[in-house]
């Protein structure tokens, strides 16, 4: 594995980082202490900073040379509403909310790069550090976008990180197209005639409509999704009723949808909504329907993807990376920056083996062994996409 030796050097620093991170864990919006810090080691790296996007959001500004061109990278800070149960020295201090999913790793990394390129300088053009809120759930990083983040600070290309357990120190994962899907969430209020249980005759019935509901929309994936397409719908919550001999007015069903592209997650909504009307209009209710696009699928450019390849490949070799993962249902709001200009998001192994587990898992921690290999793809990805001689 081939680290920058000036990385390597600050390895024991950035380790201080993310556990500082780490026990001090924030989620979506309140990111306050994490981007203080963030601001802070930036201004310390000489580089210019911007705070105030998305609320807590900290974009970090360095230039170099008189190249025109501009790159983005970004990282994640918020972490998650879970009871930590890791009993290590470096443990959050605060009840409920843990670092489960690594953004403490992701910020230092991307930190470290910030260090080593505000040192080194080795490119021509403009480098934007993108250090965004509550990615977990309400989709921080679109909400930078919707503040202007692309027309105060544009790039021509934007690249994400993320650390995956279950694969081995010092490999990649990364593809061009579909990466990771679209999360769409959705509520169904169906409405009848409540009345005795015993008199079903009486009333509409919209625990019966829901269930009927609820099998019609599985026939939307089944029969009307393309065989060698992918989606799922899945209902998470039935809510109806609260004893056993009352039928009650109304039911409602919350759930999410995912899909790769953009025609398959399209007609899942118009057709959510067909089949929850006819269904109600069969059997005499009424039904309103909300559905939320609140993250797009996740698409890799191939030319921005082949750079992310070059460059993890250069640090771990050819046989580390693969270049051709298998895609995932799960969703990412990297995605919006996809949606608004080229370029890819990779996964770096945190271990597999003993001791490593998934993230939000509660026994889960960032492997703060790969903190210089992420920290260098960040720099080696920004040296070979701004190069030098292009100046
Ligand atoms: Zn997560
Ligand atoms: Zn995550």
């Amino acid at each position: 594995m081939k680290i920058l030796p000036q990385i390597k050097e600050i390895h024991e620093e950035m380790t201080e980082w993310r556990h500082r991170i780490h026990m001090h864990p924030e989620t979506a919006f309140e990111e306050y202490q994490t981007s203080d810090f963030v601001a802070e080691k930036l201004e310390s790296f000489g580089i210019e900073v911007h705070r105030g996007l998305a609320k807590t959001g900290v974009v970090g500004t360095l230039k170099s040379g008189s190249g025109n061109r501009a790159i983005g990278l970004r990282a994640d800070m918020d972490a998650l509403d879970l009871q930590e149960l890791n009993e290590f020295a470096h443990r959050s201090q605060v009840d409920g909310k843990m670092h489960g999913c690594g953004h403490d790793g992701h910020t230092v990394m991307l930190l470290g790069a910030a260090k080593y390129l505000s040192e080194t300088k080795n490119f021509d053009g403009t480098v934007q550090f993108i250090f965004q809120p509550a990615e977990e759930n309400v989709a921080g990083g679109r909400v930078m976008i919707s503040d202007g983040l692309f027309e105060k600070f544009p790039v021509d290309s934007v690249y994400g990180m993320h650390n995956m357990p279950g694969f081995n120190v010092g490999e990649f994962a990364v593809r061009k197209g579909p990466m990771m899907a679209s999360a769409d969430f959705f509520e169904a209020r169906i409405t009848g005639v409540g009345g005795h249980g015993a008199f079903p005759h009486l009333t509409v019935d919209p625990v019966t409509v829901a269930c009927d509901v609820v099998s019609g929309w599985q026939k939307i994936v089944s029969r009307n999704v393309d065989p060698l397409k992918s989606a799922v719908i899945t209902v998470g919550e039935i809510h109806g009723g609260h004893t056993t001999n009352v039928i009650p007015e109304d039911v409602v069903i919350r759930g999410t949808t995912r899909a790769f592209d953009l025609e398959v997650q399209n007609m899942i909504e118009r057709r959510m909504a067909q089949v929850l009307d006819g269904i109600c209009a069969a059997h005499g209710a009424t039904a309103e329907f909300e559905y939320d696009r609140r993250y797009a699928p996740t698409i890799n450019t191939p030319d921005e993807t082949d750079e992310a390849i070059a460059a993890a490949q250069e640090l771990v070799g050819e046989s580390c990376v693969d270049t051709d993962v298998v895609p995932v249902m799960g969703a990412e709001d990297f995605s919006w920056m996809l949606q608004e200009r080229p370029g890819c998001y990779i996964m770096i192994a945190n271990g597999a083996g003993e001791g490593s587990c998934h993230v939000h898992n509660p026994n889960y921690d960032f492997n703060d062994t790969i903190l210089p290999l992420g920290a260098s793809y960040w720099a080696r990805l920004t040296e070979r996409v701004l190069p030098k001689e292009a100046a």
